[in-house]
């Protein structure tokens, strides 16, 4: 990761100071020709304000030159036909040719001033010229000096902006490199705070399953002694200890099966059927297991599912919506209901358990998604709760991409709602998926 953020750091270093390079040369390129074309169209107007009538123009032109611009600069008259008056670098004058086609020279009789750059082939260099209307509007003055165009710009300017580049580049990478490095460290200091809590996890989690199986074990031992000092005189007796032995039996079971279905679901690498499910079918089989539950604790179920299938584990499916709907019965009441409505959009599948029992008070509300958190731990044993039910509900949810919201109000009722998205794996078109699938 470190060096991967090196490397980008550089790249984009490198390009930015290279783009910001070419786009600042050339913007004090472009100043620089307009101030020499300031000045020089400022000089122009000295020459001609200085031109007289007295002496020869060629003359004027190269005494001018002389004694006031530098070496490489250059003056020319032309006149309004083009042919050139006076030149300070030629003697003769009439063996040059017509200047009317030049950039400059058609702009200062058009407008009253113009610039051109050109290669000048005899000089082997290029040149800016300034071109200007003289005041009587008789002739062209004209100046001429050297001028380096971007490119040979850029050659001068290359040593300097590739000192700025490297200085820049040391600077930069330095921060990235100490800022990778952080990255890094904070990221172990993350890992390892994340597997100190998956083994506090781990180790609660074992703790309170050992727990919560000594409690039957203890109860089935005691009965079964009580059978074996013979204390249950008549029949009746001895049958009532057996049941709870039962009872017990079953809801070690139960806790089992539960923490089985916990560490399936954590592996990341348990194999999982995957198949076309019909929510339908499986609500129908789920309400029709919990009705027995369901009359005995005189709580009326109700359901509600269209034509909604989705690609999962028809054994997931089912424990979701039993746990949901078997709670909604156990913390229930006489007379009590429990609405179950599977509906489905372009985005999701929802399915909604609804209960009128006795709700869940609001601090308790985020905990009971907890392993073994239960708000009375009395009703739920009774009941053969193992307090796992809703974690299990939980983890299937995240297994899907999905999650579990909870609203509840104590005294009226709870609503538990599963959200999957029709995404990823659980599309029923998923070619992903569809190899794994039994249907
Ligand atoms: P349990 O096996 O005890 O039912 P769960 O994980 O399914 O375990 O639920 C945890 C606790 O949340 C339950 O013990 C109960 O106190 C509370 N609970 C769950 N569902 C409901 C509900 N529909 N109405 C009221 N309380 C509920």
């Amino acid at each position: 990761m470190r060096n991967q953020i090196l490397k980008r750091v550089t790249v984009i270093l490198v390009l930015t100071l290279a783009l910001s390079s070419v786009i600042s040369s050339f913007v004090l390129m472009r100043n620089m020709l307009n101030e020499n074309i300031d000045f020089m169209t400022q000089a122009i107007g000295v020459v001609d304000y200085s031109l007289n009538g007295g002496q020869p123009l060629e003359e004027q032109v190269r005494r001018m030159h002389d004694f006031g611009m530098r070496e490489d600069t250059r003056i020319t008259v032309i006149d309004r036909n083009g042919t050139v008056l006076a030149d300070s670098d030629m003697d003769n004058v009439g063996t040059m040719e017509n200047h009317l086609e030049r950039r400059e020279i058609r702009e200062a009789l058009e407008s009253g001033s113009g610039y051109a750059t050109r290669y000048s082939e005899s000089l082997g260099k290029h040149l800016l010229y300034v071109a200007r209307l003289s005041a009587d509007q008789t002739k062209v003055i004209r100046i001429s000096i050297p001028y380096n165009n971007f490119l040979e710009y850029m050659i001068v300017l290359l040593p300097l902006l590739t000192v700025g580049l490297a200085v820049a580049l040391i600077i930069g990478v330095a921060v990235a490199a100490r800022f990778s490095n952080r990255l890094a460290a904070d990221e172990m200091k993350r890992q390892m705070e994340q597997m100190e809590k998956d083994r506090k996890i781990r180790q609660d989690f074992f703790g309170n399953a050992s727990h919560e199986l000594k409690t039957p074990i203890t109860s089935i031992r005691g009965y079964a002694e009580l059978l074996c000092q013979d204390f249950a005189q008549d029949e009746a007796t001895r049958k009532d200890f057996l049941n709870r032995i039962l009872k017990e039996t079953e809801h070690m079971t139960g806790l089992i099966d539960d923490i089985l279905m916990i560490s399936r679901l954590e592996s990341k690498d348990a194999e999982v059927t995957l198949s076309r499910v019909q929510m339908k079918a499986v609500l129908r089989e789920v309400l029709e297991s919990l009705e027995p539950q369901a009359s005995s604790c005189q709580v009326e179920l109700l359901g509600e599912c269209g034509d909604i299938a989705l690609q999962a584990s028809v054994q997931q499916m089912r424990e979701l919506l039993l746990n949901l709907i078997s709670n909604g019965i156990k913390y229930n009441r006489p007379g009590g209901h429990v609405w179950t409505v599977i509906r489905q959009d372009a985005e999701a599948i929802y399915m909604e358990v609804t209960d009128d029992g006795v709700g869940i008070d609001p601090e308790d509300q985020a905990r009971v998604f907890e392993r073994f958190f239960r708000v009375d731990k009395g009703r739920s044993r009774k009941m053969g709760g193992t307090g796992l039910g809703l974690s299990i509900v939980k983890h299937i949810a995240a297994y899907y991409g999905g999650s579990v919201s909870l609203e509840s109000e104590p005294g009226k009722g709870s609503r538990f709602r599963v959200e999957i998205p029709l995404s990823g794996i659980n599309k029923v078109d998923n070619p992903a998926v569809s190899r794994y699938t039994n249907s």
